[in-house]
């Protein structure tokens, strides 16, 4: 594991194979934890709706969910690196509200402040700190706990962001343990358990709603605090010599929508395109391509 002190010559391979299988499992196994769940409920209840589709359709849901963080919270929010037409934008406000439980202006302060002081003793949260890659949930999740009860002293990175009513509502929720005793949480499990009411008995279709949390909310939490905040400082590729632990932990990520080019990213984090080079591949700035051509989206291409 890199230390504090990064190197900063390019072309840099740092434990790529624990890389990969970081991504493997760090993907695939909220969804095989899913798999075994649902596989014994419809053992015991017979549901009969068979798996493979389930897993396909909750990658999917993953990937959306993947896209309208990085779109709205990270690309649009933390770097300006592209502009949303509005009702585009604030739904996707609302629905990366509902799957990380923060607002835009919580989200985009502690992700400057991360970028300003990626590693190092005062680093917010960092695999290269003495307590290790382990402690880097608990650590994010600290973090932003602490900006929540505490915007004061956060408010200096987010003064361009808006402060609507949309956001006042949500700064509402992320008080309420983040939304656990607000009506995030509630709205969530409603999400997980109506649609399985279409073909079981309601109390089946708690514990498949609940089957399904790993694949969705967990696999949310493993994309983009394990996977990113750890691994992205810990293993991987680093073409750029950033004076950072951070790396590329996907040449193509649809893991993570883009977001494991994360080297990348810190080289030139207003760059709307996380893919630098020929054979890398960011599907959330393909996808926000697709949304520029019919006018939803307008990307500001700098290089900064
Ligand atoms: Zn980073
Ligand atoms: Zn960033």
């Amino acid at each position: 594991m890199q230390t504090s002190g990064a190197p900063t010559r390019p072309n840099v391979a740092v434990r790529p194979g624990l890389a990969t299988v970081g991504v493997l499992v760090g993907t695939f196994a909220p969804f095989a934890v899913t798999g075994l769940a649902y596989a014994a409920v419809d053992a015991r209840f017979a549901v009969g709706v068979p798996i493979l589709p389930v897993l396909v359709g909750l990658f999917a849901l993953r990937a959306f969910n993947g896209f309208a963080v990085s779109a709205v919270l990270h690309r649009w929010g933390a770097h300006a690196g592209v502009w949303l037409w509005p009702p585009l934008r604030d739904a996707l406000r609302i629905w990366a509200w509902l799957w990380t439980g923060l607002g835009v202006r919580t989200w985009a302060a502690v992700h400057r402040r991360h970028h300003a002081e990626p590693d190092g003793p005062d680093a917010l949260f960092t695999p290269s700190g003495p307590r290790g890659f382990l402690a880097i949930g608990p650590m994010t999740l600290r973090t932003h706990w602490e900006a929540i009860r505490d915007p004061e002293p956060w408010a200096r990175f987010v003064r361009d962001l808006p402060d609507d009513a949309l956001e006042r509502f949500i700064r509402g929720e992320e008080r309420r343990l983040f939304g656990i005793l607000g009506i995030r949480v509630p709205l969530l499990v409603g999400l997980h358990v109506l649609p399985w009411m279409l073909v079981a008995p309601p109390a089946t279709a708690a514990l498949l709603g609940v089957c399904t949390l790993p694949a969705t909310v967990g696999a949310v939490t493993s994309g983009a605090v394990w996977l990113v905040n750890g691994l992205g400082h810990t293993a991987g590729w680093r073409p750029h010599a950033t004076p950072d632990t951070s790396t590329n932990i996907a040449r193509i990520d649809v893991w993570l929508m883009g977001e494991g080019l994360h080297n990348n990213h810190h080289a030139r984090p207003a760059d709307p395109n996380f893919a630098h080079a020929p054979g890398e591949f960011d599907p959330t700035y393909a996808a926000l391509r697709v949304l520029e051509a019919v006018g939803a989206a307008r990307l500001e291409r700098r290089a900064g």
